[in-house]
């Protein structure tokens, strides 16, 4: 939710276009009937998207392209180590399989996997220097995040290689996104780089945690379900997470349980956006606005 409406009011306040995918490439997980329901929470609040909601299902022609692109650069390899025998290393993947850049790879079947990972090698590349608006000036250590897979025994896709594949054929200027994934920036750099696409800009906002003890909040530590029908209750708690200005609580026009509508919190916010304003530290997720009546 923060980050949906953190993304939707960064790019409205500039007239941007803000744009809705559905980031399903792990297929196993896709949970029937998700896609409805994030559309009809967004809706309920009022964010609206621009164009059409984009899927990663039915992309594969163009990871595979991808993929092409970056054997070419000699920057792929197979990798067949098993996940017993990686667990029992602490730290990053370390390189085993380097040497493996051309073998006798055994695509996955309905009935096997295939026969090997593929890694993206980041051996000898300079860890990416990139300013975070939020966070300002990072520099991750690449080698210490290890060579990540970008196509997995299942044959799927990874995450990484289709959100910088998916990003650069929309054109994504801005991604603003949970601190999360901040570790997956690096690695998203580089694919770019390789790739030939521009680097967006980042800005990634602070995580939720529990009161008591600072844990990341997420389903399973018990993250309630968004009531839809508290639209405009979520929206304002939402802003005050984000330190931003708060609407006057006694709004014009329609109200919502004594609160103003979605669309004119959204209004609201969209003028007053700063992103400067945001926290960098994690927020704790009790924090209520304070000045909403
Ligand atoms: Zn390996």
């Amino acid at each position: 939710m923060l980050a949906a409406v953190a993304s939707y009011l960064d790019a409205k306040a500039v007239n941007g276009q803000w744009l809705l995918r559905i980031e399903d490439v792990d297929r196993h997980r896709t949970v029937r009937g998700a896609t409805e329901a994030i559309c009809r929470s967004l809706e309920a609040h009022g964010l609206f998207w621009d164009g059409e909601i984009v899927a990663q299902t039915d992309r594969d022609a163009r990871y595979e392209a991808a993929l092409q692109k970056l054997a070419e650069a000699d920057r792929i390899f197979y990798c067949n180590c098993t996940r017993k025998k990686l667990r029992a290393e602490a730290g990053p993947y370390a390189g085993h399989c380097r040497s493996r850049r051309r073998c006798n790879y055994q695509p996955a079947t309905p009935d096997a996997p295939a026969s090997h990972a593929i890694r993206f090698d980041t051996s000898g590349l300079a860890s990416p220097v990139f300013h975070d608006r939020i966070l300002g000036q990072q520099q991750l250590d690449l080698q210490a995040l290890g060579d990540f897979i970008v196509r997995r025994r299942d044959s799927l896709f990874a995450y990484q290689l289709a959100v910088v594949v998916d990003d650069a054929e929309q054109g994504i200027t801005d991604i603003v996104r949970g601190a999360d994934l901040l570790e997956s920036t690096p690695w998203q750099i580089v694919l770019q780089r390789v790739l030939g696409y521009s680097t967006p800009r980042y800005a990634h906002l602070p995580l939720l945690v529990h009161a008591k003890d600072g844990a990341k909040l997420s389903k399973q530590t018990g993250a309630t379900t968004l009531h839809d029908q508290q639209a405009s209750a979520n929206l304002l708690r939402a802003l005050a997470q984000l330190g931003q200005v708060l609407p006057p609580g006694n709004g014009p026009a329609v109200k919502q349980g004594g609160l103003p509508a979605p669309a004119q919190i959204l209004a609201f916010a969209t003028q007053h956006w700063d992103c400067s304003k945001i926290p960098r530290q994690p927020i704790n997720s009790n924090e209520h606005p304070q000045n909403a009546h």
